[in-house]
């Protein structure tokens, strides 16, 4: 089924969201190392899936959350974050033998990102089937799964099972790969990864990713691909660059709104979730990808991940602004 459809069949529900919750801690100097002491600002609330999911609900979807979180501050942090903002925070357990995924963040002069994890060992790590409460699959009538949640077999498992019941159950799923190219020569993940894409509606990759789970050697034959095989909706980030909708009848592409890049990470989970959000409301289409490329651009003019996520009245205001 479209994600549009869902919203004319009157099927109401949760878009949920699962995986890893985290702080982020980052260095204030462009090109400062970890391997000498720097000036540091943070922790920011963090994890793709739970940026994704804040913006879903600020954006005015109702939504959840599953996950887990330590008995700290820094899941404190992020759990009373995203329960202002409106999301169902029931769904995420707090390990008391486990602490909070981080991960700590510095830029390089050429704009590229280094990241020291603590997530397959935090309490991330723990997330399991037995997370995945009834009532919530039950009220779930969206799921998006983040290609960077499948750090273990365990959550792979408990994905599947979320996929499944909520296809079953006449729901929609997107995915976004955020996939680094080391997972796919592990041949458990390649499989978990073709598992969902046999799952998904609306496939959500940044620009490199749209060739990495099939075989075409262009990015409009391995659009086509992707189509044929199920996919209703091919969304491409492209950064500054913009973004293009693909759907087999219809293509679109949308500039990207001029913005100073204080802060790159995020951007793509503001977009997601923003675009799942409004055409799960019913929005007409064009309408949707603006104000995913405009809580984009948002993300980028903030730093920390989840500063930039936004209302629809916010990003209307932000879109005026940059129309002036
Ligand atoms: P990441 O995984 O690093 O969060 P991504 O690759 O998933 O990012 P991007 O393409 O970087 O996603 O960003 C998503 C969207 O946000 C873009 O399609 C664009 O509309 C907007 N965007 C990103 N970067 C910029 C920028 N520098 N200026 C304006 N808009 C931007
Ligand atoms: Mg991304």
């Amino acid at each position: 089924m479209a994600i549009t459809e869902l919203h004319k069949s009157g099927k109401s529900g949760y878009i949920l969201a699962m995986g890893e919750i985290l702080v982020e801690i980052m260095a204030t100097e462009r090109g400062q190392s970890f391997r000498r002491p720097g000036t540091l600002v943070g922790p920011y609330a963090s994890g793709a899936p739970a940026i994704f999911i804040d913006q879903v609900a600020k954006a005015g979807s109702p939504c959840a959350m599953i996950g887990c979180v330590g008995d700290d501050d820094f899941g404190a942090l992020n759990v009373e974050r995203l329960r202002a903002d409106g999301v169902d925070v029931s769904g995420i357990a707090v390990i008391k033998s486990a602490t909070t995924g981080s991960a700590f963040v510095t830029y390089r002069d050429d704009g590229d990102r280094d990241f020291i994890y603590n997530i397959a060992n935090s309490a991330s790590g723990h997330l399991s089937v037995g997370n995945v409460r009834d009532d919530l699959l039950k009220r779930c009538r969206h799921f998006h799964v983040m290609g960077s949640s499948l750090f273990s077999f365990r959550i792979i498992e408990a994905m599947k099972k979320v996929i499944e019941t909520v296809k079953g159950s006449g729901g929609t799923v997107s995915f976004d790969p955020n996939i680094r190219k080391e997972m796919l020569r592990i041949p458990e993940m390649r499989e978990a990864l073709d598992f969902i894409l046999d799952y998904t509606d609306v496939f959500l990759p940044s620009g490199h990713e749209v060739m990495l789970l099939v075989g075409a050697g262009t990015e409009a034959a391995a659009i086509e691909e992707l189509l044929k095989r199920g996919v209703k909706e091919v969304v491409v980030k492209r950064g500054k660059e913009g973004c293009s909708y693909y759907d087999g009848e219809t293509t679109l592409h949308l500039p990207a709104l001029p913005v100073e890049e204080v802060d790159p990470t995020g951007a793509g989970d503001c977009f997601g979730g923003t675009y799942i959000a409004c055409r799960s409301q019913g929005m007409a289409l064009e309408k949707a990808l603006r104000y995913a490329s405009a809580a984009g651009a948002l993300a980028v003019s903030h730093r920390g991940p989840m500063e930039g996520t936004a209302t629809l009245e916010e990003l209307d205001a932000f879109i005026a602004s940059k129309a002036e």
